[in-house]
């Protein structure tokens, strides 16, 4: 038997990179899985992946700023499943820049996404837990939800660090009601989430850390899946995770 047999988890922002690669690994783990995104497209291509291994999954078009759209993806994991056991919150931006550049409707996106997304899909989760009598929650934020640098991530490392933050609230508001909170801290990862950055001073500060060899997906996947996976008593508060070779 599968570790996740008869688990319902729902993963935001799995259209790509680590949200992907975290709902194929729940998946092969017995979990049954909602995948949510904007790109429809894109999660129709994971639903097939994930079908074609013998696994449960459902895609949920969904922008996480939009508080409906975020309260009627818990609401389809429910109706669809019966029930939600795991949130992965992972749908995130990371627009980076210097304050004093006038972006802020980038750093209005960040917190937006990251942190007020996050906020509304777990609100609604929570009721649904509740009910069922726990759960689990597991937010993903950031090295930089833990340190600031100067590479123009100050607004960046502020959503994250709200993340952190919340997640820590969240632990010791949930801890009667059986809910389990992990944060998840990674350091570089190859997905596109760079590709977004529109700031040339702050694309060139991220290329140096283009020589060394930076994480995969799965490697954080793989963090994800050990924080679910074990015993109710275990509760995995929190996991950094840095390439081997990655300095700060
Ligand atoms: P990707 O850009 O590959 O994935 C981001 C995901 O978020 C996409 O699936 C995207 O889907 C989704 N997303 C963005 N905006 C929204 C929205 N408004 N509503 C719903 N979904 C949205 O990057 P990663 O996989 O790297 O990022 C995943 C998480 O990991 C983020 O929270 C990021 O901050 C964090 N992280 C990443 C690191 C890295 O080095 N890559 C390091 C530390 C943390 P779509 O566009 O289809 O909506």
């Amino acid at each position: 038997m599968a570790k996740l047999d008869g688990k319902v988890a729902v993963i935001t922002g799995a259209s790509s990179g680590i949200g992907e690669a975290t709902a194929e690994a729940l998946a092969a783990e017995g979990a049954a899985v909602i995948v949510a995104a904007r790109r429809e497209e894109r999660l129709a291509g994971l639903v097939e992946r994930i079908e074609g291994g013998g696994g449960r999954v459902l895609a949920a078009v969904c922008d996480v700023t939009d508080e409906s759209q975020a309260h009627g993806l818990i609401q389809k994991a429910v109706d669809e499943f019966g029930r939600i056991d795991i949130l992965v919150n992972n749908a995130g931006v990371m627009l980076l820049s210097n304050v004093g550049k006038g972006l802020s409707d980038e750093w209005r996106r960040m917190f937006d996404v990251n942190v007020m997304g996050l906020l509304y899909t777990t609100d609604a989760a929570i009721e649904a837990m509740k009910r069922r009598g726990g759960g689990h929650l597991v937010n993903i934020s950031s090295v930089a939800g833990r340190k600031v640098t100067r590479d123009s991530s100050g607004v960046y490392a502020g959503s994250k660090h709200a993340v952190v933050a919340i997640s820590e609230g969240l632990r010791q508001e949930l801890l009667e009601d059986n809910i389990r909170v992990t944060v998840i801290e990674p350091g570089a990862v190859e997905t596109e989430l760079a590709t977004h950055i529109t700031d040339e001073d702050a694309r060139e500060s991220l290329g140096g850390l283009l020589h060394l060899e930076i994480l995969q997906a799965e490697d954080i996947a793989n963090a994800v899946t050990y924080a679910v996976t074990q015993p109710e008593r275990v509760s995995v508060n929190e996991i950094l995770i840095r390439p081997t070779q990655q300095p700060v």
